[in-house]
């Protein structure tokens, strides 16, 4: 389950925001959730409330959000959307698609008290 280091790095980004903000409590985490990070929904929100336990962000609510791949087509020479790691491009069918974004875990937003 790789959940759980995602939530441990994303705390550590959380808590330098709040210290960088003089804030003492996180009440809302936005995170987004990239189409082929392989991140389940349920494995997350139960790896971040215990990874958040005895911090900052104990208690928060976190909202998620999918994002879709961006990947980048050497046949055609455009910027694609893929859904899935062996997804093809959609223009030409091709498989030389160097993927640009969507396979990670984004912090989006904070909110702070
Ligand atoms: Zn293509």
């Amino acid at each position: 389950m790789h959940e759980i280091s995602l939530c441990l790095s994303t705390l550590e980004l959380i808590e330098q925001q709040v210290r960088q903000h003089g804030a003492r409590r996180v009440t809302a985490v936005w995170l987004e959730i990239g189409a082929l990070s392989c991140i389940e929904e349920h494995a997350l929100r139960f790896s971040f409330a215990s990874a958040s336990r005895n911090t900052v962000a104990e208690g928060c609510q976190l909202l998620l959000s999918y994002q879709p791949a961006r990947a980048w087509c050497w046949d055609c020479s455009v910027s694609v959307f893929i859904e899935k790691h062996d997804a093809g491009c959609p223009e030409c069918g091709g498989h030389t698609l160097r993927v640009e974004s969507g396979d990670s875990l984004r912090l989006k937003q904070l909110e702070v008290e």
